[in-house]
Formats: structure tokens, C-alpha cells, sequence
């Protein structure tokens, strides 16, 4: 069921708690994430982002607590998760996209499938993205020809091709060389100045300054600080904070 009065509010956590067994990763979190919002998430390996992130799509299976989406309360049993992840785009670290299609029908397939549109349609869509992604010219090739930056770009593309109202990262650039981390980047920052609501978990803290609203750092399952880029990332208050910025800043 779509709630209106929610709609301003992309996404709402509330006492999310997410076990495997009988261990706990996720101890109870609270998030709220605006219309048009850029999250950055950070925080040390095993710390639950990921298990965060696939949460809010119900990769996982949530273990207590309240997800609502774009409206939608994903915990609900009544509620169509596959309506609802038709309005999440979700971009990994390794890119997932299918060997045996050309970059062009990667893109094409979701939404011709669950028939969002018809197949020129979802061309015309695609070709336009993969312009805005500075690939036009590789609609045709196959993965296996793309450098990895290339990979990520056409994979953002694909999530995009749904026209998702949510875009989710999971350290989007951390399989990449080094020089191919920038271009994957921009494609980012762009989607970021369109107004796109973003939820990105990355250890570029370049990135998370330059483009992220708000930087939420978490460790052991919590939310242990989050704040406004300059000041989270200048002036932490806890402890933890202090110890992982001096990491990797
Ligand atoms: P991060 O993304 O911050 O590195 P993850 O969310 O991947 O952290 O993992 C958090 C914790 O949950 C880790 O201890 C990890 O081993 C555990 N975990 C993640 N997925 C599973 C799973 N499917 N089964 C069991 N444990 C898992
Ligand atoms: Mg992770």
C-alpha cells in the first residue's frame, strides 16, 4: 500500500535488528532518509553495511524492526517486495552483469521483462544512459570487452534504466583500479546533482565530502555518529569515530 504522507521521506528505519543465527549484525537501527538525499555510510568491515543496505531492499530477511521504502513498509508480508525493489536500483562492488548480452540488452532486459516498457522503448532509455554514462559507443560490445570503470558505469546504467526513485551503492568503486575509481565517481556525482536519493556505502571520503548531505558512521551493528560531511569528518565526537577517520583519512 502507498502512503502519501510518507512520500517525502524516502526511507525509514526504525529498530531495525537483523540476526544470522545466532549472531546479531544489526543491534537495532534508526535511519531517516529525505527525497533527493545522499547518505554516505561508513565504517569498519564487518560492521553491517552491507547487511544494512541489502535490508532495505529485503536481499535479507529482517529480523525486528520497521523498513519502510518509498512508502512501502518492506516488512509487512502483504506488501509486493517486487513492486517495491522495481522503484530501488542497487549497484555493487563486482558489477553482475550478464556475460552472454551486449551492454545495450543488459540494460534493456529488466524493464522489457517485467514489461515497464516495450523494447524500443527500453532501447531509446537505454541508449539515452548510456550517453549520460559517456558509453554510447559500447552498446553493442559485450562485458567481457569493458575495463572495469566501464563495467560499473553500464551497471549503474541498468540500475537506472527502471527509473528508481532510490539508488542504493555498495562500495561501488572498491574493485577497481585506482584510475578507474574517478570516472565510476562522476557517473555518481551526476546522478547525486540530479536529485536522485542515494544511500552509498564507500570509503572514498573525497567522495563522501564533496557529495553526500549527511555521513552516517557505523560500527558493531550501530549507528554510532552521523552528521554533516565537514563537521563528521573534522570535528568526530566518539571515540570509534576518532579511530576509524585516522584509518582512512
Ligand atoms: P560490512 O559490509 O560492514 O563489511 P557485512 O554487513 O557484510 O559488513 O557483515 C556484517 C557481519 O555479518 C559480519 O560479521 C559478517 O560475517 C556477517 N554476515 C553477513 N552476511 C552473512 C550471512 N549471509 N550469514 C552469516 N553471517 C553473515
Ligand atoms: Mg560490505
Amino acid at each position: 500500500m502507498e502512503n502519501k504522507d510518507t512520500k517525502k521521506v524516502k526511507v525509514q528505519v526504525k529498530g531495525l535488528v537483523k540476526s544470522f543465527g545466532d549472531l546479531e549484525v544489526l543491534k537495532g537501527m534508526d535511519l531517516e532518509v529525505a527525497d533527493g538525499e545522499v547518505v554516505c555510510l561508513i565504517g569498519p568491515s564487518g560492521s553491517g553495511k552491507s547487511t544494512f543496505l541489502r535490508c532495505l531492499n529485503r536481499l535479507e530477511t529482517i529480523t525486528g524492526g520497521e523498513v519502510v521504502v518509498d512508502g512501502f513498509d518492506i516488512t509487512d508480508k502483504g506488501t509486493d517486495i517486487n513492486k517495491v525493489r522495481e522503484n530501488i536500483g542497487m549497484v555493487f562492488q563486482h558489477f553482475n552483469l550478464f556475460p552472454h548480452k551486449t551492454v545495450l540488452e543488459n540494460i534493456t532486459m529488466a524493464p522489457v521483462q517485467l514489461k515497464k516498457m516495450t523494447l524500443e522503448e527500453a532501447k531509446t532509455v537505454g541508449m539515452d544512459l548510456l550517453r549520460d554514462v559517456g558509453l554510447e559507443e559500447k552498446a553493442s560490445v559485450y562485458p567481457a570487452q569493458l575495463s572495469g570503470g566501464q563495467k560499473q558505469r553500464v551497471a549503474i546504467a541498468r540500475a537506472l534504466a527502471m527509473h528508481p526513485d532510490i539508488m542504493l551503492f555498495d562500495e561501488p568503486t572498491s574493485a577497481l583500479d585506482p584510475e578507474m575509481v574517478g570516472e565510476v565517481l562522476n557517473v555518481m556525482k551526476q546522478l547525486a546533482k540530479n536529485g536522485m536519493t542515494m544511500v552509498v556505502v564507500t570509503h572514498e571520503m573525497g567522495f563522501a565530502r564533496e557529495v553526500a548531505d549527511r555521513i552516517i558512521f557505523m560500527d558493531a551493528g550501530y549507528i554510532v555518529e552521523q552528521g554533516e560531511p565537514h563537521e563528521l569528518l573534522s570535528n568526530p565526537k566518539e571515540q570509534r569515530t576518532i579511530n576509524f577517520l585516522n584509518q582512512v583519512l
